[in-house]
């Protein structure tokens, strides 16, 4: 019997991880229910890890041929460096991290790295080179040490210990009595919002890519919170090409280059400084949004 159970356990692991890594990619791309539709090139490569420039050459995109939604979108994020895109709800932001994921392939012009176009790569290299810190990190209902280790399953206890000391996890894991074996997820330990941001820092930090997307929560955070995770991301960000799906402008400041998409279009872009003296559509979202936070402030 032993020599049964010992495969079925496994293919129960298996399962496990396959149906949850496909939860959380789901889910950062809003893509429950809908079907991949991308296959590997019959000579497809693997992508070379190490220093990645990522390149949006001039990328056209619709889900639905009749409604066109990326219009020859053209900028790049040099290895190690940071792009933030901002823009209204439905401009396209999230598509982006979309297409260089490969979930869809472009219809016009190319998603290159290092100067490959990425239909060329294996999807296997391809994601396994891109972390992703989702807005709404999805938890397994297992103890806290699983939830982090799944960042890389094959990670000694030293290293995952390192990760979530490096996310600020730590001492937050040390104060619960049951430690690292807290059982959390939908029966467990209810984590707050920073506390799964931290736990999808911390998996991000395990699996050590060259490529990092960071969809910014749109809930918010409080302020303390905030600060305490941007530091954290900053820091997982060092030395990584790093695209910041922005919704907050506060977040943005220091990203290398911000990006201002509307309806699918590049309007502006450049650094936060430079976009203010402009008075266009940046510095009114940013007028904007901090009318909303001194009102909420005033509120409070
Ligand atoms: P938000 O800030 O609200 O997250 P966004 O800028 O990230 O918005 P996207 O998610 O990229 O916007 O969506 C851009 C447009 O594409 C939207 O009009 C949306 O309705 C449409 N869209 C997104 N996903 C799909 C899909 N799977 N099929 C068809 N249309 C889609």
């Amino acid at each position: 019997l032993i020599q049964l159970y010992i495969p079925l356990n496994f293919l129960g692991v298996l399962y496990r991880e396959i149906r949850q890594a496909l939860t959380d990619i789901e889910r950062m791309f809003g893509l429950m229910g809908t079907h991949r539709e991308v296959a590997d090139a019959p000579d497809a490569q693997p992508l070379a890890r190490g220093a990645a420039d990522v390149r949006f050459d001039h990328v056209g995109f619709a889900y639905d041929p009749a409604r066109k939604i990326l219009h020859d979108v053209d900028f790049a994020i040099p290895a190690g460096h940071t792009v933030a895109v901002v823009g209204h709800s439905g401009s396209g932001k999230s598509t982006l991290a979309r297409l260089l994921f490969r979930f869809y392939d472009v219809q016009g012009g190319a998603v290159r790295i290092n100067g490959q176009d990425i239909r060329q790569l294996t999807q296997d290299s391809l994601r396994a080179a891109i972390g992703i810190v989702p807005q709404d990190t999805v938890l397994f209902n297992d103890t806290l040490f699983y939830n982090i280790q799944y960042g890389r399953p094959d990670a000694s206890r030293d290293e995952v210990e390192a990760a979530a000391r490096a996310a600020q996890l730590e001492s937050f894991i040390e104060r619960l009595p049951d430690g690292w074996e807290t059982r959390v997820g939908e029966r467990g330990l209810k984590l707050s919002g920073g506390e799964k941001q931290r736990v999808a820092i911390a998996r991000t930090l395990l699996k050590n890519p060259d490529i990092l997307i960071f969809d910014e929560a749109t809930s918010a955070l409080d302020s303390q919170t905030e600060k305490a995770i941007q530091a954290q991301l900053d820091a997982a960000a060092r030395g990584r090409t790093t695209l910041v799906i922005a919704h907050r402008l506060s977040t943005v400041m220091n990203a290398d280059e911000i990006i201002v998409l509307d309806q699918g279009h590049i309007v502006e872009r450049g650094h936060h400084t430079d976009l203010l003296a402009r008075g266009g559509a940046y510095a009114r979202m940013w007028q904007l949004q901090q009318q909303e936070e001194a009102t909420a402030a005033a509120e409070a």
